[in-house]
């Protein structure tokens, strides 16, 4: 195990030429304690859980205090916001300490160690350089979350916090949230060099991707668009996994879009509860451009930006269309084999779209819970309908869901499963816990009254969403009355 201070640091950003970053030095903050850390995600860069609560951990993770070896900086990048072209965006408040090999991985990886809300940088426009507790909090437990769902994601080693006030719609505590991941490219990345008419830049940039984290493209015919593709093609299955546990990113911006295919950006995200396929989680997006039914379409739009952004890499807008082209297919091949797991189908089979058309159409007619539908759908009887009792009383129309149920039972009647071994395989992909915005919202408000115990135990019931956790069976319930009135916006 390492301790911080043996982390070998190095920056294998900086093989990039300077116009990509500034090199930079976190602003410190006063007295910062330890609000959570992630053993798991410490076990990624094998560094000792033990160093957790030392004052080397702290202070290093809170800015304070700078590594042997690492040459903290800021990356510049661009992007569309809201479907339309912001401009220079880049690290506005992140400050990448450097990266440090990943644990139990051939040599060359590696996990690049962020901090998020540093200090101002040269890309912080009129921000404060500055993230608040609430925000980093939600950052922390999503990440860890869905690294326990098995997502694509980045994630959060932990978050230390500072009585500085900085000012949101009220004063707010202070934070900083570390994250990790291989790289923290976006397709916006991209897009900066193609938008600023600097095609050697481009070029530079899809080496360094190939060369560092898709080794194995270097090899195809056309590189670039065999990056292109392999994008577009963990894009399509991160977003179905998405669809398929209800999760909504909230700003599906093409600057929060990861060249590595990772959930990267947790803001005013959200779990789908009373399902409802238009709902839109980010109380700042009135359009509902990011709503939960649109998210697919929007990935989609999103690798087009890129694919516009490489096209002078790849050379020809035919070769471009077909890295693009794998969308589609391999969105649908990907959501149909989520949903037939959920649903605890082994086969897959012509008519079974109309059965998972007919089940979204009654969970929206009656507002069903998304996670607690098919957890309990899991425990159905084959040949037992009146213990169908907890799952038909999420229900409204009682009625409907008789009849679905009906059409599921004959369905599963061509599959050869006993009750026992579809339960186990059902419950092994519909998670029982996920992050509910209330859960997160109590969690925050101990902590913002300096005790994160709720934290802590929230993050253990999260990394473990598929158990049966029968002592924290409330975590699992339906959510409050007092829930239905959070809002989550853009304001971090
Ligand atoms: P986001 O909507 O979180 O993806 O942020 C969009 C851009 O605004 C990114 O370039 C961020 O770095 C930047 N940004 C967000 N909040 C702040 C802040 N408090 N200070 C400086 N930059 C920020
Ligand atoms: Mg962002
Ligand atoms: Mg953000």
């Amino acid at each position: 195990h390492h301790s911080v201070d043996s982390l070998p640091f190095s920056t294998a950003f900086t093989a990039l030429p300077p116009p990509f970053f500034m090199r930079l030095q976190p602003t410190a903050l006063p007295q910062p304690y330890l609000v959570c850390a992630s053993a798991s995600a410490a076990a990624l860069i094998d560094l000792d859980p033990a160093q957790f609560s030392t004052d080397e951990f702290i202070e290093t993770f809170t800015g304070n205090r700078i590594p042997d070896h690492a040459q903290p900086l800021a990356a510049v990048y661009s992007g569309h916001q809201f479907g339309v072209w912001a401009g220079q965006l880049g690290d506005g408040r992140a400050i990448l300490l450097g990266d440090v090999p990943a644990a139990g991985q051939p040599a060359p990886a590696r996990m690049e160690l962020q901090l998020k809300g540093a200090g101002p940088t040269p890309y912080s426009r009129m921000g404060d350089g500055r993230a608040v507790l609430r925000s980093s909090i939600r950052e922390f437990l999503c990440s860890e979350a869905m690294a326990g769902l098995g997502i694509p994601t980045t994630r959060a080693l932990c978050v230390t916090g500072s009585d500085q006030l900085v000012m949101r719609e009220t004063p707010e505590s202070t934070a900083v949230a570390t994250r990790m991941a291989p790289s923290f490219i976006r397709f916006g990345s991209f897009e900066h060099w193609f938008y600023n008419k600097k095609p050697e830049q481009l070029r530079i940039l899809g080496d360094y991707v190939i060369d560092q984290l898709y080794p194995d493209l270097r090899d195809a015919a056309n590189p670039y668009a065999a990056l292109l593709a392999e994008v577009t093609r963990r894009t399509a299955h991160m977003v179905a996994h998405w669809q398929a546990v209800g999760f909504m990113h909230g700003v599906m911006n093409t600057d929060n879009m990861s060249i590595l295919g990772l959930t990267l950006d947790y803001g005013p995200f959200g779990f789908m509860e009373a399902f409802d396929a238009g709902h839109i989680c980010n109380h700042t997006d009135q359009q509902g451009r990011y709503a939960y039914s649109m998210q697919p379409q929007i990935a989609h739009w999103n690798c087009f930006a890129l694919g516009q952004a490489m096209l002078p890499l790849i050379g020809t807008v035919e070769d471009t269309e077909a890295a693009l082209a794998g969308f589609k297919p391999e969105y649908d091949a990907k959501m149909a084999a989520l949903l037939h797991a959920k649903l605890g189908l082994t086969t897959q089979q012509a008519d079974d779209s109309l059965l998972i058309d007919s089940l979204f159409a009654i969970l929206q007619a009656s507002h069903v819970d998304f996670t607690l539908f098919f957890r309990r759908l899991g425990e159905l009887q084959m040949n037992n309908p009146a213990t169908d009792a907890p799952l038909r009383d999420l229900f409204i129309d009682r009625t409907a869901f008789d009849a679905w149920a009906l059409q599921y039972r004959t369905r599963l009647q061509t599959e050869d499963r006993t009750d026992a071994d579809r339960r186990l395989a059902m419950h092994a992909v519909n998670p029982k816990y996920v992050l509910r915005n209330y859960l997160a919202q109590v969690a925050i408000e101990k902590a913002e009254a300096k005790d994160f115990s709720e934290i802590a135990k929230l993050l253990a019931i999260l990394e473990k969403p598929f158990d049966d956790q029968p002592e924290h069976e409330a975590y699992a319930a339906l959510p409050p009355d007092w829930a239905s009135q959070l809002e989550v916006s853009c304001s971090s």
